[in-house]
């Protein structure tokens, strides 16, 4: 038996028991006549003791360790006489009998401590060791506990997981797929898939009434720091259900989950249509942990000389309350803030309320006091409240006032990582148009079934149709979506003209959906939720990559095992990828 106890589990209940523990070195420490070591395990830290005038040999031995070198000790637990309350087995100690080296250990290249000295390429280099560390390794057991949590309260709800292919043919998600030739189909090429979409409906076609999925996805998309190539999905779907039953479903989930994993009982999830989210907050994933709305002002600032007012499409303010003592240079840091290209504005406005009702603009020349307090009311400004403006085209300056806002929320800390807002958008629009390819896009995907009653405007005003589709929002981030899908053969052939495929295009690439939609479908409908990015919400944490064991860097790369790679010449030809690409030349 390598150990009879981990090193996150005893206390003085065990005083006087004989113990075999395993685990790495944490550190040692000399006090002359003693010797400390810290021993580690995914469990814990248990001190090792060692006494020089007791058996000088073993404190000897003892010293010749160094840091991560993997040991087995015998010994006994004694009571500590100075007890470090910070660890539960701050009690003990072991006082060694014999020590056995495991495997000998190099000086790790970074310190494996909380606070490490390792930059984020060495750690990723020695992932291994990273996951040594206590915020790597609570973030997986994290995950692991959050993944228990999702099946049990799935299959209890009667839900079963069912594995679907990796390798099958493009979907369209809107992402770029990865590819994987075929060795025995020569010239032919599998894609790993971007969802289990259209296999989750066909298992509702097959009759499973209600599917999940804890499944890896693949995604060739430009990477950032909250995206990943392969990432984890909690995939769902249920025959015979309405929207209202998937939110009302997957809204107990995340009550539930809240419940578990942080000990809240959260109020019902407010909704929020599309429109009204893209009017008040300028994006479809509002963080409502604080307030800050978008307050329209166009037709307000076009009445005077202002020609940059007056040329805009649109005018927008938000009310920063008790900012109006923002010094010049505060201001200025601002307008750089909307400056930047990732923010896009060409300039900033701005509107102090003074204390003694006065206002002071950075337009005081065009508009009176009189006009500065219309605005001022117009964004129930008080004495004190600073009033910032962006204008622009529409689209893009709501995007712009966006940034503006969270940064604002960033600035002013409300945005309170143990705070959490959930909430529901619902009624997007069906499709979206694309003014550089000229052509309407499905904003959820091509599965998604219009409203009922907005079906009939598909052929003559596509962008006015609304979808059942709906995601789920906590504190700025998208954590999941998913809508209610086309079951019926006519619709899905609208749906994929719309979208500009002829009629043979459609049935060449899905012809296996609208052929099985003609075998009985029933109405389905079902939600995704990004698996990793629920981990980060849950933990307060912008980067996903903190809770994959082995994630990717920004280029896509695994700097661990060095992939993606070369391969030889011969794999390729057995691919046949020489002689296709040949070919295709
Ligand atoms: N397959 C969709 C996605 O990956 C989710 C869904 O509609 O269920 O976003």
């Amino acid at each position: 038996m390598y150990r009879t106890n981990t090193c996150g589990e005893l206390t003085l209940s065990e005083t006087g028991k004989k113990v075999v523990l395993c685990g790495w070195v944490q550190k040692s420490r000399d006090l002359g006549g003693m010797t400390f070591i810290d021993l580690r395990d995914r469990y814990g830290i248990t001190q090792l003791t060692f006494n020089m005038e007791v058996n000088s040999s073993l404190c000897e031995q003892a010293r010749t360790l160094g840091r991560e070198y993997v040991i087995q000790v015998e010994g006994v637990v004694a009571e500590r006489y100075n007890k470090n309350k910070n660890i539960p087995t701050g009690d003990i100690e072991i006082i060694v009998e014999t020590i056995t080296v495991l495997n000998e250990a190099k000086l790790p290249p970074f310190t494996i401590e909380d606070n490490t000295d390792g930059g984020e390429e060495l750690r990723m280099q020695y992932r291994y060791l990273d996951i040594r560390r206590n915020a790597v390794k609570n973030n997986l057991l994290f995950r692991h506990k959050l993944s228990m949590e999702i099946r049990n309260y799935l299959s209890e709800k009667g839900f079963i997981e069912i594995e679907t292919p990796f390798l099958i043919s493009s979907t369209p998600e809107g992402a770029r797929d990865f590819i994987v030739p075929s060795r025995m189909n020569e010239g032919k090429f599998y894609a790993l898939p971007q969802s289990p979409q259209t296999f989750k409906q066909l298992l509702m076609i097959g009759g499973m009434d209600k599917y999940f999925q804890i499944v890896r996805c693949f995604r060739d998309e430009d990477l950032r720091a909250d995206r990943q190539p392969e990432f984890t999905q909690v995939d769902c779907e249920t025959s015979f259900v309405t929207q209202e039953d998937v939110l009302q479903t997957f809204e107990g989930l995340y009550k539930d989950l809240f419940q578990k994993m942080k000990g809240i009982t959260m109020e019902d999830f407010p909704r929020m249509t599309y429109d009204k989210a893209m009017n008040t907050y300028g994006c479809d994933k509002p963080d409502i942990r604080f307030g800050m709305p978008f307050v329209e002002l166009t037709e307000l600032l076009q009445h005077r000389h202002f020609a940059i007012f007056n040329d805009a499409e649109y005018i927008v303010g938000v009310c920063a309350e008790n900012c109006a003592g923002y010094t010049r240079k505060q201001l200025d840091a601002l307008t750089d803030f909307v400056k930047r290209p990732q923010v896009g504005a060409s300039g900033l406005v701005y509107l102090q309320c003074n204390e003694d009702g006065s206002f002071k603009s950075s337009v005081d020349k065009f508009y009176t006091q009189e006009d500065l307090q219309a605005v001022a009311s117009k964004c129930n400004a008080k004495a004190g409240d600073l009033i910032l403006i962006l204008c622009g085209k529409k689209e893009h300056t709501q995007k712009s006032m966006c940034e503006l806002r969270l940064e604002m929320g960033n600035r002013l800390e409300l945005r309170n990582p143990n705070l959490f807002k959930p909430l529901w958008i619902v009624d997007f629009p069906l499709f979206e148009w694309d003014e550089e390819t000229q052509r309407f896009y499905a904003k959820h995907h091509p599965f998604t079934a219009p409203k009922p009653e907005d079906e009939y405007l598909m052929e003559t005003n596509p962008i006015a149709v609304r979808a059942n589709a709906y995601d789920l929002v906590i504190n700025g981030v998208e954590v999941g979506g998913g809508s209610v899908r086309i079951f019926q053969r006519e619709t899905q052939k609208k749906m994929f003209k719309v979208l500009g495929f002829s009629d043979e295009e459609a049935q060449k690439q899905f012809g296996f959906l609208m052929n099985a939609f003609e075998y009985g479908a029933p109405p389905h409908a079902g939600i995704a939720f990004g698996f990793d990015r629920m981990c980060a919400v849950f933990c307060g944490v912008d980067s996903i990559r903190d809770f994959i064991a082995f994630p990717k860097n920004n280029a896509g790369k695994d700097v661990m095992i060095n992939a993606p790679s070369t391969v030889s010449k011969e794999q390729l030809n057995e691919l046949n990828i020489i002689s296709t690409v040949k070919d295709i030349q």
